[in-house]
């Protein structure tokens, strides 16, 4: 029998494969050996970088005007053909994982049915997933609103002496506006999410809820980094920037003294919550203090551990068009010698599920699929939206949180009714859109302008007599009309497009001459 001596154990063999690879064109090399990363000199891409176009301006309850942020997110060119492609790449992989799955739509049905049978019996499974978190040894909160979140929060923090808090990305926590919170009471927060980390940095909120950088080309982030961690402002070489962040954030995670998450999914039977991540993030946040917070919104839950294979297998074919996130870590207890305390927040849920219209929205898995196939959201940016949720959900959801303050944003849609069909829950996203401005017009929190014009409009559509004459005159008169009268402030539809030269006949007229119809 051969014996098989192994080689031995060099510096060079513990290196990830993708260090080792041969014949690399980046790899860069000082006294015969290759730098890591991080170490590696600098080279600078571009030497003017287009300037990132910040998001929408807040003015208070004002109306939020996405129309104005989004015209400046189009006018820097390669923002948004990097938004555009970016998005619409993740829109095609998502479509290629569906189609390898040929049960997915009965899938999507069987998830909105668990959806919606868990929502009609709400109150029944968050007690019964008290209930059974507290047989695990988890100490469980109730939070009837953000504010009532964040001090519940601190209170733990507090009780433990913890002034460092790590946290994984959580929807949630940027709906509670808790990292100001934070800040306001002395706890320093550290995101552990590269995207959100990069966010936290630049003073910005997420701007997609699974990618939250994805606005910002790699120009921007080498800007913050240099900014904010010391990073050579004109390198912005992707593993150089990805490997510096985790360098400057390495130790405040092994130091934190307290870690947070926030949660995918919450299993009542077995008082367990799931949360999914591509970089194990959330395993830091959870693991590496004693004490462990999560923050999960009433509409999380699911009743049985069988169903949340259904949404496992949905939620990133649909978010990212990958099988699976590279992590899926279950909570079920306080490890030995640890504690951990789950906050459940209703935050304006319950009072969502009473609305006739909108209650099917607390579905939602937060995948973003309905933001990577809209046609505006990829042309102006999650952060134009000027709210917490973007892209059709956000269209949705943010009007239920301020009507007055996001009563232009449900107007932000071309209502193509693809978000709707790309909806692992089956939301019907572009209804409820709808619904929203018709709910807008009746709380009279459509400008009046707008609402005259409908309402004239509506006068001479349901008139066709006198809506031929108008066709015929404008036909007439607009050839003639200076090019000022049409192209103003006023015709928001002309500042991209021209007016298409009339044909010398209507349909209906040559209808009349050629068939013969009644009119
Ligand atoms: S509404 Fe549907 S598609 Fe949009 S984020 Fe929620 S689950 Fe995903």
């Amino acid at each position: 029998m051969n014996s098989v001596t192994k080689p031995p154990r060099t510096d060079e063999s513990l290196l990830h494969p993708e260090l080792q690879a041969a014949g690399d064109p980046d790899a860069i090399f000082r006294n015969g050996r290759r730098l890591d990363h991080a170490e590696g000199s600098s080279r600078p891409l571009k030497s003017q970088p287009e300037p990132q176009p910040r998001g929408a301006k807040i003015h208070g309850s004002r109306p939020v005007d996405q129309a104005e942020a989004a015209a400046r997110f189009i006018a820097a060119p390669e923002h948004e053909k990097m938004h555009d492609e970016r998005l619409w790449d993740l829109r095609q992989k998502r479509d290629r994982e569906m189609h390898g799955i040929p049960e997915w739509e009965e899938l999507r049905s069987l998830a909105s049915a668990i959806k919606e049978h868990t929502l009609t019996h709400l109150d029944h499974y968050l007690e019964e997933f008290e209930a059974s978190a507290q047989a695990n040894g988890i100490h469980v909160h109730w939070a009837a609103d953000a504010a009532e979140h964040n001090r519940t929060v601190h209170g733990i923090l507090k009780g433990h002496g913890a002034r460092t808090l790590i946290k994984s990305k959580s929807m949630l926590t940027e709906e509670c506006g808790f990292r100001p919170y934070m800040a306001s009471v002395g706890i320093e927060v550290i995101e552990t999410d590269l995207g959100e980390r990069i966010q936290q940095l630049d003073n910005e909120d997420p701007s997609h809820v699974v990618v939250p950088a994805v606005h910002k080309l790699r120009t921007d982030v080498a800007k913050v980094f240099s900014e904010s961690i010391g990073t050579d402002p004109d390198n912005s070489e992707v593993h150089y920037l990805a490997e510096a962040q985790r360098e400057a954030t390495r130790p405040l995670i092994l130091a934190a003294d307290a870690g947070m998450t926030g949660c995918n999914f919450a299993v009542a039977e077995t008082g367990t919550f799931v949360v999914c991540t591509n970089e194990g993030n959330a395993d830091l946040s959870a693991n590496v203090p004693k004490l462990h917070i999560a923050s999960i919104g009433i509409e999380k839950l699911i009743p049985r551990l069988e169903h949340l294979a259904v949404f496992v297998r949905l939620l990133s074919r649909s978010a990212l068009g990958s099988p699976l996130t590279q992590y899926t870590s279950h909570f079920r207890g306080p490890r030995k010698g640890a504690e951990m305390h789950i906050v459940l927040v209703d935050n304006g849920r319950s009072r969502r599920l009473v609305m006739q219209e909108f209650w099917t929205s607390l579905k939602c898995i937060r995948c973003g699929a309905c933001m990577n196939t809209c046609p505006v959201y990829r042309r102006s940016g999650g952060l134009s939206y000027g709210a917490t949720y973007s892209g059709p959900i956000g269209l949705i959801i943010d009007p239920t949180y301020n009507a007055r303050k996001f009563s232009k944003l449900p107007f932000s849609s071309t209502l193509n009714g693809s978000c709707t069909n790309v909806c692992p829950v089956k939301i019907n996203i572009h209804e409820q859109i709808l619904a929203w401005r018709r709910e807008l017009v009746r709380q009279h929190e459509v400008p009046f302008a707008k609402t005259a014009l409908m309402k004239a409009a509506g006068k001479l559509l349901s008139h066709p007599a006198a809506y031929r004459a108008a066709v015929s005159a404008a036909d007439a008169v607009l050839p003639h009309l200076p090019r000022f009268v049409i192209y103003n402030g006023l015709n928001a539809w002309g500042k991209h497009r021209e007016v298409p030269t009339a044909p010398q006949q209507t349909f209906h007229s040559w209808y009349q001459t050629n068939r013969g119809g009644a009119s």
